[in-house]
């Protein structure tokens, strides 16, 4: 089953959105596999973004990511990277959709409150990057009412 890297970067937490945002993937039908509040590095925020490197916003959006506690997560589920990508919305909050949790919860580029994998290759790497020490294996039971 397909797994994504979500986090909710500081300022969701700050916000006391935590709940608001597991709870919406928990409701999609998607499966928590990970989750951990956890402060970063400057040089981990610097790896997770380094294909980033070379934007002129990439100094402040470390320094936003090293801002306070995030929270890391896996989530498993069917299409679960472009449906989790399709749950957060648009970049730009300007430009996301009401009903996702950035056009729901956010105004600027800079504080748009979760990062989704773009891929299953991203993914995996950020996967591998956040939970070095791996994932506790569990089996979900597939809900009978939402997977066929
Ligand atoms: P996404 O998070 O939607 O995958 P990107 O990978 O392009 O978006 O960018 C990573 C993060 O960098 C964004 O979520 C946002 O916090 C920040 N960012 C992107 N573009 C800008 C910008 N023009 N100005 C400030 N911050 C930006
Ligand atoms: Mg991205």
């Amino acid at each position: 089953m397909e797994q994504t890297f979500i986090m909710i970067k500081p300022d969701g937490v700050q916000r006391g959105l935590i709940g608001e945002i597991i709870s919406r993937f928990e409701k999609k039908g998607f499966y928590l596999k990970g989750l951990k509040l956890m402060s970063v590095e400057r040089s981990f925020a610097e790896k997770h973004y380094a294909d980033l490197s070379s934007k002129p916003f990439f100094p402040g959006l470390v320094e936003y990511i090293i801002s306070g506690p995030v929270v890391a997560m896996v989530w498993e589920g069917k299409d679960v990277v472009l449906t989790g990508r399709k749950i957060i919305g648009a970049t730009k909050p300007s430009e996301a959709t009401p009903g996702t949790i950035r056009g729901d919860f956010a105004v600027e580029v800079g504080r748009n409150v979760i990062h989704g994998s773009d891929s299953v290759e991203s993914a995996r790497k950020e996967i591998a990057l956040w939970f070095p020490e791996g994932i506790a294996e569990w089996r979900s039971n597939l809900h009978p009412w939402i997977y066929e």
